[in-house]
């Protein structure tokens, strides 16, 4: 059950995604997966590196495209936990459209955004998640966008499970992870991870004094979603913990007609195997 390899992660140091590395490598530890388990499907950006860092089957997918890879591989692998993960950028900017139909397709994996309010690989420009008024080489004189809200429009596009984390705390976030990926449908993971070397508003310090933890908020209940849509705008989405959780819904496999109780993985291939290398040699 160990999730490490030997592969040295080149994040900066003090980059966050070091803790979202450990806390995933905690979280699958803890519930009892093996390697071959586990799925870690990642998009582009310093972020994106991550699937190379863990011990299981990974996938450094395209720009943009972790939730349509993931979403295969759980499809034709129904036995594997399949964990997506990737910036705000990749998420939020080009995934956008991915990401808002895969919350409301529900299809059982957990993704976990590595929100660092900024672009980190390209040296620094404004993502979505950027703050209006926030300088960068891209917007010299502040950006006029507003960020995008991802939880508060995650609650609005019919998500079941909706948490967010901040990367210096290990401990809750890998009890989110835990509960993300025991979650029967699809698990929203909004992490605040600082980028030290280009984002120098939202620090450390920065989060520790202006998140709120949920269990602070006295019967904070996550299965009621106008409580949560409340909260969540009371507090200008900076909370933390369990935000919404709806165990009800069926997720998108229970309710695929014929989805195949046979994972694809192990479907007989209905094809002339000297036809089917010579495909396979097109691509290699
Ligand atoms: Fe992390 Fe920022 Fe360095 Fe990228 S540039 S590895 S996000 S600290």
């Amino acid at each position: 059950k160990d999730f490490r390899n030997n592969v040295k992660p080149n994040w900066c140091p003090g980059c966050g995604d070091f803790s979202v590395q450990a806390s995933i490598q905690r979280a699958c530890a803890s519930l009892g997966l093996e390697p071959d388990d586990l799925a870690l499907i990642s998009g582009i950006g310093c972020s994106g590196r991550i699937s190379g860092y863990v011990n299981a089957y990974g996938f450094h997918g395209t720009h943009g495209r972790v939730l349509p890879i993931a979403q295969g591989v759980k499809m034709a692998n129904k036995d594997l936990t399949v964990i997506a993960a990737g910036g705000d950028g990749d998420g939020l900017a080009i995934g956008m459209g991915h990401t808002i139909h895969a919350i409301r397709r529900n299809i059982d994996i957990t993704y976990i955004i590595m929100d660092n309010q900024i672009y980190g690989l390209t040296k620094g420009q404004t993502s979505p998640r950027s703050e209006s008024g926030f300088v960068t080489k891209s917007t010299p004189e502040g950006s006029i966008e507003p960020s995008v809200n991802l939880m508060e429009m995650a609650l609005s596009s019919g998500a079941t499970f909706v948490a967010q984390s901040f990367s210096s705390d290990i401990k809750d976030l890998t009890s989110i992870i835990e509960q993300g990926v025991k979650h029967k449908g699809f698990s929203l993971i909004n992490v605040f991870s600082p980028c030290v070397t280009y984002n120098k508003v939202n620090t450390y310090d920065w989060f520790k004094e202006n998140l709120v933890k949920l269990s602070s908020i006295e019967d904070y209940d996550p299965s009621d979603r106008g409580m949560a849509m409340k909260t969540l705008m009371e507090h200008d989405s900076l909370v933390t913990g369990l935000i919404y959780q709806d165990t009800v819904r069926k997720s998108y496999q229970e309710m695929v007609k014929g989805y195949k109780e046979e994972p694809l993985k192990d479907a007989e291939l209905n094809m002339d195997r000297e036809k089917f290398n010579e495909l396979v040699q097109q691509f290699i």
